[in-house]
């Protein structure tokens, strides 16, 4: 095994997170991700050109050999991806990987669940935007029920998941009628709600900054009903701010990606189900690792280390200048959030 030197980007940001997408077909179509009267149901990737589970563990030691420690599995939706419980089981084991996670609707938690956790998953982010049946459906482009995400949560306790974190995103007058309801809904349950600001990603949701909440809008409104209290961050380059309830029942948390942009601290590379590399949530062009991955470990570790040392990305830091284009970025669903 070569020696590999552990790499910094041009603005001396290590590389310490990786998103890995399964799989770029999702059950929903979220309105804010994958519209469905832009992304049709017949939309995606040949199942043959996704990476294997050999590829996809040989990428993962390769990127934690360069210093990754947080993996989240991520998709489209990642539990329709096959056989997942064997991808975690061997994802699990990697030495000096500190934390595997994923990212998921919910819906098809309930017959997962168990297996998931079996397999050695311990942390599990769950997305849900609405406990009211009809606001949920309607955002879910009307694929989902909240019955289903609800009952998945349920199956993810009873395997022994704790501390859940859930992700909302709020579009004005879509679903801000549902921030206090979803607060009151996990406060004091031991899990974490965090509101997401809608972002501008990919081109097909047709973003427009008035259809997005701010974190300071929702935080002053959560806060005139439940007073709250800043927290320290738990590690650096932790992307949601924290706050706790002052009476004690827990904690929340903003991830304010649009207004308190956070590249300065981004550590975060995204590989696609079909082995791209996107070292920016908004760049437009991934960078297709599939044929040095198949010449193994070390070249992949090596060569993901000479692209990291050219990343200058930027993107929400520079939102709105002239010189950044809002044409042709990367769509959600292939890179995982
Ligand atoms: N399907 C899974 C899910 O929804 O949890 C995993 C993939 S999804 C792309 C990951 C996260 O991205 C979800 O929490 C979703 O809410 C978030 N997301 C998607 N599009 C977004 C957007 N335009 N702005 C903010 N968050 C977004
Ligand atoms: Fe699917 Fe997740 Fe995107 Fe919604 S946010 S369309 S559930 S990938
Ligand atoms: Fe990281 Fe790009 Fe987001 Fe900035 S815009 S925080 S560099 S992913």
């Amino acid at each position: 095994m070569s020696d590999v030197v552990l790499p910094l980007d041009v603005r001396g940001r290590p590389l310490r997170d990786l998103r890995l997408s399964v799989i770029d077909a999702c059950n929903f179509r979220c309105g804010y991700c994958m519209p469905a009267d832009r992304i049709p149901d017949d939309h995606g990737m040949d199942s043959r050109m996704r990476m294997s589970f050999d590829e996809i563990e040989t990428l993962a030691r390769a990127f934690v050999r360069i210093g990754v420690r947080k993996l989240r599995l991520t998709g489209g939706e990642p539990l329709l991806r096959k056989r997942l419980p064997e991808l975690v089981a061997r994802l699990a084991v990697i030495p000096d990987l500190e934390d595997l996670a994923l990212t998921t609707n919910g819906a098809l938690l309930a017959g997962q669940a168990k297996a998931l956790h079996d397999a050695g998953l311990r942390r599990i982010t769950i997305s849900l935007d609405a406990l009211d049946d009809a606001v949920f459906s309607a955002m879910s482009g009307g694929r989902g029920r909240v019955r289903d995400t609800l009952a998945g949560i349920d199956a993810a306790v009873a395997a022994g998941f704790t501390r859940i974190k859930f992700n909302t995103v709020v579009q004005r007058g879509v679903n801000e009628d549902q921030v206090l309801p979803l607060v009151e809904h996990f406060r004091g349950s031991g899990h974490v709600l965090r509101f997401i600001e809608y972002m501008d990603v990919g081109t097909c949701n047709g973003w427009q900054r008035d259809q997005m909440v701010t974190s300071a809008e929702l935080h002053d409104r959560i806060a005139a009903r439940w007073p709250l209290r800043a927290l320290e961050a738990d590690y650096r380059g932790e992307v949601a701010s924290r706050y706790a309830f002052q009476d004690g029942a827990g904690e929340i948390g903003f991830v304010s990606s649009v207004s308190e942009p956070f590249c300065g601290d981004c550590h975060r590379a995204r590989v696609s189900a079909d082995g791209r590399l996107f070292t920016c949530l908004f760049a437009s062009e991934g960078t297709d690792l599939r044929a040095v991955l198949a010449q193994g470990e070390d070249a992949l570790s090596e060569h993901v280390a000479r692209l990291w040392s050219r990343r200058a990305d930027r993107y929400s830091e520079l939102r709105g200048s002239p010189t950044v284009s809002r044409r042709k970025h990367v769509e959600m669903y292939l890179i995982g959030g």
